[in-house]
């Protein structure tokens, strides 16, 4: 069983968050320091670490992380103008929680995919 996060006990609501989004596979809520005017963390509410422990048996929850994307974008008011989705994956990636998620970023040009340096 992969070691629980604060994610999981967001996804339980024994901590408070700002949840927008919530089913029987994936959890919504809203970057505790955003970094763009919609930053949103789509996570599945299965605790997967990290892209590198994703199985097959996984598949229809991940695609789900897309789908429910696409759902907040629109209610956001996003999904015309653009967004982006990034998955940040182990010490390169910069990963800093270990509970896979999507992070949903929009509401302003974001510039560049990557910082020059
Ligand atoms: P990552 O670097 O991809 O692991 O991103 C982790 C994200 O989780 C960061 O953007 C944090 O700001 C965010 N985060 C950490 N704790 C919380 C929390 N309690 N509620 C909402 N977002 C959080």
């Amino acid at each position: 069983m992969a070691q629980e996060t604060i994610f999981s006990k967001i996804i339980r609501k024994e901590i408070p968050s700002d949840m927008v989004y919530q089913d029987d596979w994936v959890t919504a809520f809203r970057d505790i320091h955003p970094l763009a005017p919609v930053h949103i963390l789509i996570v599945p509410n299965k605790p997967i670490p990290t892209v590198n422990d994703a199985a097959a048996e996984d598949e229809q929850i991940l695609g789900r992380l897309f789908t429910v994307a696409a759902k907040i974008a629109r209610q956001e008011g996003i999904a015309k103008d653009g967004y982006r989705l990034i998955v940040n994956c182990g010490e390169h990636g910069g990963q800093e929680v270990q509970h896979l998620h999507l992070h949903l970023l929009g509401g302003r040009p974001l510039g560049a995919m990557l910082a020059q340096k």
